[in-house]
């Protein structure tokens, strides 16, 4: 096989999508499993749909998953301009060639001429496409409308009988029959091309080996072939890669949730969970395995395990599988990870004790951004207690004792303050632990009422991570004054 050159030909027009994302990250695994090249080529034509920081975002998306390009707008290389709208010389040449070969003509309609030929269309049920006036034009017609020096486009003179096929190498055979083929706009009057010019002459003229593009552009393919073979080009392989579809089976989008890679980023999915939950996304190793690092990756990826069926974008798998990536991050990676999560919600973090606290942490967390509100606790300075969550189900904290040693949120934190002052330090964690449990008995107290009012006075919250490793990072003085401060909010009554 020839070296493999895949690209990714993003149009910068916003975040890139999840599922255009999922497309790019098949052909980078393509590229780097076979020891090719991955390519990166912005189709920046339809200027109107771009927006201002549209390469930035693209990117961005696949900086934050890793798929490194060889050839691209900001790393050049041997083929290119690898943007589209510095390479209109080469597209206007490439409209001539057609044009002077008989496989293109020029048209001369105006707007409001197309606009009434598809309202006649319409008004008679039939399908809207250009009426190819322009092309059966005589010499002296076309040199009338040429010396009117009238605004033209370039259209393609699809066959008129016969039919085109694609051989496409995840869904077999796409033919259709050349009558139901419009006579499509190649090179616009303003001079830029369309999309179909430009991608076939770029994917020539790049020596793409593979053509991988989402299954959405299937309707396109008769268009593309037809220009290859009006060149008179060999067709690289060619596969349409099932699109990537929300639970309810729609295509997805915004009414999904996130839809865009940097949104995931930003919402605290590391990028080794969104590799794999992608990878999974219409491709598949065998029917079992879910997990697949980034090297096993690029060594099992092969075209022929591309699905036929597309992907469901199942978010509840994507949170387990981030959940997953994040109990294996090391500590200190942890931390680093976590710590512009922290920084966005304010916390004034000490690195040290947020360390001691990775444990437990990753633990707790399915996404980044859960981190602030497990660690708050750790780095406020004052708890404000709400009465009402120290008190907890079933308990009584301001009214009189109705007997003595009864359960109050007072009676358990006092208990615990006397265990907890015998120790300068919580390492010992089992045996505080049945220490308290043995006080909570001594005063008659449940568990869950016990160490609820003892959490509330740590933590300040109902739930949080472990109460045992939350009150040994915290460490002994704060915990002691966390529990005073606590007994104090409780008031006399
Ligand atoms: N520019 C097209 C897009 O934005 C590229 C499609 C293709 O890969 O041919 O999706």
């Amino acid at each position: 096989m020839s070296e493999v050159r895949v690209r990714f030909a993003p149009s910068p027009t916003g975040a890139p999508h999840v599922g255009n994302v999922r497309t790019a990250l098949f052909q980078w695994l393509w590229a780097r499993h076979s020891g090719g090249k991955f390519i990166l080529r912005i189709e920046d034509t339809d200027q109107a749909r771009e927006v201002e920081n549209g390469l930035e975002l693209i990117l961005d998306s696949l900086r934050f998953l890793g798929l490194d390009w060889d050839e691209g707008p900001d790393v050049g290389g041997a083929y290119g301009p690898y943007r589209q709208s510095d390479r209109l010389e080469i597209y206007a040449e490439h409209a001539r060639q057609l044009i002077d070969k008989g496989a293109a003509y020029y048209c001369y309609c105006t707007a409001e001429r197309l606009e009434l030929m598809r309202k006649h269309q319409q008004a008679r049920q039939e399908p809207t496409r250009y009426d190819r006036r322009c092309r059966f034009f005589s010499d002296a017609e076309r040199a009338a409308h040429e010396n009117a020096g009238e605004p033209k486009v370039v259209r393609l003179a699809v066959p008129l009988d016969g039919k085109t096929t694609l051989h496409d190498f995840i869904h077999g055979d796409l033919t259709i029959a050349n009558k139901d083929v419009d006579d499509q706009v190649l090179l616009k009057s303003d001079g830029f091309p369309t999309y179909h010019l430009a991608v076939v002459v770029d994917d020539h003229l790049m020596k793409i080996s593979h053509v991988m593009r989402g299954d959405d552009w299937v309707p396109s393919f008769p268009k593309h072939v037809l220009l290859y073979q009006a060149f008179g080009w060999e067709i690289p392989p060619h596969g349409h890669v099932p699109n990537v579809l929300g639970a309810d089976k729609k295509k997805l989008s915004k009414r999904h949730g996130a839809e865009s890679v940097t949104q995931f980023r930003d919402d605290g999915y590391l990028p080794e969970a969104m590799l794999n939950f992608l990878a999974r996304l219409g491709w598949s190793y065998d029917d079992k395995s879910e997990i697949f690092s980034r090297d096993e990756l690029i060594k099992l990826f092969t075209l022929d395990k591309i699905e036929h069926a597309p992907g469901t974008f199942d978010h509840s798998k994507l949170e387990w599988m981030n959940g997953f990536y994040i109990r294996q991050l090391p500590d200190d990676d942890l931390v680093n990870r976590v710590m512009p999560f922290l920084e966005r919600a304010h916390l004034k973090v000490d690195r040290a004790t947020l360390l001691s606290f990775a444990p437990l942490l990753k633990e707790r967390i399915k996404k980044l951004d859960e981190a602030a509100a497990m660690v708050d606790f750790l780095f406020a300075d004052e708890l404000e207690y709400d009465p009402q969550l120290l008190i907890g189900k079933g308990m009584d904290g301001t009214s009189p004792l109705k007997s003595a040693g009864s359960s109050t949120a007072r009676a358990a934190l006092r208990a615990a303050q006397s265990v907890l002052e015998k120790y300068s330090a919580f390492d010992d964690e089992e045996k505080i632990e049945a220490e308290l449990r043995a006080a909570s008995d001594h005063i008659g107290m449940k568990y869950a009422q016990f160490f609820g009012a003892l959490r509330v006075a740590v933590t300040g919250k109902t739930v949080s991570p472990p109460l045992m490793g939350s009150m040994r990072v915290l460490g002994r003085a704060k915990t002691l004054h966390r529990i005073e401060r606590a007994v104090a909010a409780l008031g006399n009554g």
